[in-house]
């Protein structure tokens, strides 16, 4: 069983989920069994009518393991991108972070792996694309023990080769690990946009495993 999982930051409503899907349509049109798990961190209690006597919800999260491995026995995937909702950083999503971090040693190396979703905004006034929230929140995520693997910088119109460039440099990738996802007419075009940029192949070597590519037109 392979993870991936798909973390965000700068800002909620960023595209985690369409990346996360369009990993999986990816993945799928190679042959592969996906599966994909949605985790919210919003903690559904009203304070005020929460019984005194209901304690230990943040020990269940912990056991995030036992979670994420049932499925495996359910549905017997050979691969399952997992969306982790919200922002890194976010007082809510830390407490899944943490089992996230725990997670990736139990279930070893090359079965894990992080795609992060950042923003890269052009503010008008310059029309520059600047790269300082991603580098912030890559750092941030590193601080809380999960690495990026892939890069995925969301943006209006295309990553500049400069701008690719240094969110290599200052985030310590390589430049294929940085992934553009611009904004597109349809969201269907993202899984294309994906596959162009080798991220099948990326995950194929990063996963070990072995892929077989299908031609364009099954995606
Ligand atoms: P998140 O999971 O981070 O909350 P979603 O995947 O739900 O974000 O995406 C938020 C919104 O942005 C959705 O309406 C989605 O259709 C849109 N969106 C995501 N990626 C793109 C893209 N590359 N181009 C255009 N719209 C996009």
């Amino acid at each position: 069983m392979k993870y991936i999982l798909v973390t965000g930051g700068v800002i909620s409503g960023i595209g985690k989920g369409i990346i996360a899907s369009s990993v999986g349509t990816i993945l799928k049109s190679c042959g592969l069994h996906v599966t994909a798990i949605k985790i919210d961190p919003y903690i559904n209690i009203d304070a005020g009518t929460f019984s005194p006597y209901e304690h230990g919800t943040s020990a269940e999260i912990f056991s995030i393991n036992e979670h994420v491995q049932a499925c495996h026995l359910i549905v017997y995937p050979s691969l399952c991108p997992g969306e982790l909702g919200g922002t890194v950083g976010d007082i809510e999503s830390m407490p899944f972070i943490e089992a996230f971090r725990q997670f990736q040693f139990k279930v070893k190396r090359e079965n894990f792996c992080n795609i992060h979703v950042s923003l890269i905004p052009q503010p008008s006034a310059t029309g520059e694309q600047k790269t300082k929230p991603t580098q912030n929140s890559v750092r941030e995520l590193r601080g809380l023990g999960l690495s990026p693997d892939l890069i995925m910088c969301r943006c209006t119109t295309a990553l500049e080769n400069s701008v690719k460039e240094k969110i290599s440099m200052f985030c310590h990738v390589e430049p294929q690990q940085v992934i553009c996802v611009h904004d597109v007419s349809s969201i269907y075009r993202v899984p294309l946009l994906l596959e162009d940029q080798g991220v099948v192949s990326y995950l194929s070597r990063r996963l070990n495993m072995p892929i077989e590519t299908r031609p364009r037109k099954m995606l």
